[in-house]
C-alpha cells in the first residue's frame, strides 16, 4: 500500500492530510470496521495498515508545504509544475505612503482615504505566488519530500 492508497482508504484528500486528520479518520473508520461491531476483519486490518502508512510518511515530514502538479514522468524523473510564494514580495502586498495626500488620507481619492497605496509587485502581479516548473527524481516525489532551490519541502500533489 502506498501513501496515496492509504489516504484513499481513510478518505482524506491529500491537500488536507495531516497527522491529526489521519488519526481522526482512523478513529471513524475503526468504528465502521471493527470486528466486534460486525465489521470484516480484512477491512479492519486494511484501515490499520492505511493509518500506519499515512503516518509513516506524515510523521517524518514536518516541513513547509509546497503544492505540485505532476506533469509527466520520464526515466524516473518527474516534471512538476509548482506554485511558490513570490520571492520578491513574499506573498504580502507592500504598501507605500500615498503621494497624492502625503499619507493624510482624508478626502483623498487617490488612496480612498487610506493614506497608503499598494505597491504593485512586478514579479507576481500581486498574486502573491509564482508558477514554475521543476524536474526531480520520482523517488523524492513518492516520499513526498522534495528539494526546491536547496530547501526541503513536503510535497502535496494537487
Ligand atoms: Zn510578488
Ligand atoms: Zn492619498
Amino acid at each position: 500500500m502506498n501513501y496515496q492508497e492509504a489516504l484513499q482508504i481513510l478518505q482524506i484528500p491529500e491537500s488536507r492530510a495531516t497527522e491529526q486528520e489521519v488519526q481522526s479518520a482512523f478513529r471513524a473508520a475503526v468504528k465502521r470496521h471493527h470486528p466486534d461491531t460486525g465489521g470484516r476483519s480484512r477491512d479492519f486490518q486494511q484501515v490499520i495498515d492505511a493509518r500506519n502508512t499515512a503516518l509513516s510518511v506524515l510523521s517524518n515530514v514536518r516541513l513547509p508545504r509546497i503544492e505540485l502538479t505532476l506533469v509527466q514522468t520520464v526515466d524516473g524523473m518527474s516534471r512538476c509544475r509548482l506554485r511558490k510564494t513570490c520571492p520578491s514580495c513574499h506573498g504580502i502586498a507592500k504598501t507605500a505612503t500615498c503621494q497624492a495626500c502625503n499619507g493624510y488620507g482624508v478626502r483623498c481619492r487617490s488612496c480612498r482615504g487610506r493614506g497608503e497605496k499598494i505597491v504593485p509587485c512586478t514579479t507576481c502581479r500581486n498574486f502573491g505566488y509564482v508558477l514554475s516548473e521543476i524536474t526531480l527524481p520520482e523517488r523524492d516525489l513518492e516520499k513526498r519530500v522534495v528539494k526546491v532551490d536547496g530547501v526541503s519541502y513536503q510535497a502535496v500533489l494537487v
